[in-house]
């Protein structure tokens, strides 16, 4: 268990964003990158290069607003 000081300093080093605690799978969860840094003997392995890319639509954030060119605007 990541104590809860560690996670409010805690930022993700690519984007200097928050990170999400996911505690079941043990990893810190960069929502903006899409990187799951993942946790070990309760010390996470911020290196992005070692960080694990999630698919697209596995953290979307609800927000929405940046989905790439794929408006279904048909103008016959
Ligand atoms: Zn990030």
């Amino acid at each position: 268990m990541l104590s809860p000081e560690l996670l409010q300093i805690l930022v993700c080093p690519a984007c200097k964003g928050e990170l999400r605690y996911e505690a079941d799978a043990q990893r810190l969860v960069c929502p903006a990158c899409r990187l799951a840094y993942g946790i070990k003997d309760d010390i996470p392995n911020m290196l992005i290069e070692e960080a694990e890319k999630l698919s697209p639509s596995a953290t979307a954030p609800p927000a929405g607003s940046e989905a790439p060119g794929d408006q279904a605007e048909d103008d016959a």
